[in-house]
């Protein structure tokens, strides 16, 4: 139930925005969520489903933004595309490529009314 600790997370952090911001409702919330973030994205839906219930977030559209994996190679420079954190260098096998993109988990923007 790791997303469902992060949804609720999200939902708070949504919810004391929109009321700063004098919210009757909120239309939409998007969420960036990067694929090498640990997060499943299915389960990711049904938690923010569940955790906007009886908030003020209730009704409002969650769209989820992925992004991809991106990874730098220290060693030769190359840029490549990061499926999984241990991929090591398509052009020279090393490993630990500094992470460029993928790893986001926060909230891009919120819609209210
Ligand atoms: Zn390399």
């Amino acid at each position: 139930m790791h997303e469902f600790s992060i949804a609720v997370n999200i939902v708070d952090i949504a919810v004391e925005h929109a009321e700063k911001a004098n919210a009757r409702r909120v239309n939409e919330v998007e969420l960036e969520i990067g694929e090498l973030s640990g997060v499943v994205y299915e389960a990711m839906e049904t938690a923010m489903e569940a955790a906007i219930k009886d908030t003020l977030l209730e009704g409002a559209e969650v769209k989820i933004i992925r992004i991809a994996g991106r990874g730098h190679c220290s060693d030769c420079g190359k840029e490549f595309g990061l499926a999984n954190l241990f991929d090591p260098c398509p052009e020279c096998g090393a490993f630990n490529p500094e992470v460029l993109a993928g790893k986001e988990l926060r909230i891009k923007s919120i819609n209210v009314d």
